[in-house]
């Protein structure tokens, strides 16, 4: 808050990049900071969460508007969607097609451009299901 370090990116910014890029569990900021913590020990959540919110702005990753009461990030920033499990709050990549909007949309009708796009699919996970059917996974 008080010192402004700019341009430069630093080094735990640079671990916090790395490790979300690795993942493909959508984690959270405390999902993140416990990993990285595994390399800067010393690193606090709070400075975490700048950093995760510093790297979403800049478009290095994606903070996900997915259900939940926490932010999901993603190191993956090519267009897809997701799915979300409503038992257990598990984030999984939806492999489809996207959604091209072109000619008049509704948007346009009410006067607006549109910047970006949201879908999200809701649904229950392979291990949450479990609990009410006997298929074996795989
Ligand atoms: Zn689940
Ligand atoms: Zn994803």
């Amino acid at each position: 808050m008080a010192q402004q370090k700019q341009s430069r990116m630093t080094q735990q910014r640079l671990v916090i990049l790395e490790e979300v890029r690795k993942l493909k569990t959508h984690p959270t900021a405390s999902d993140v900071h416990d990993i990285v913590r595994e390399r800067l020990p010393r690193i606090s959540l709070g400075t975490v969460y700048r950093n995760l919110d510093l790297l979403s702005e800049s478009g290095e990753i994606w903070r996900l508007a997915t259900s939940g009461t926490q932010y999901r990030f993603d190191g993956n920033t090519e267009n897809h969607y997701h799915i979300t499990c409503v038992v257990c709050g598990r984030v999984d990549d939806f492999e489809g097609p996207t959604v091209e909007i072109g000619g008049a949309s509704p948007a346009e009708t009410l006067g607006y451009e549109i910047v970006d796009h949201r879908l999200e699919f809701l649904g229950k996970c392979p291990q949450c299901r479990d609990g009410s059917s006997d298929e074996a996974s795989t």
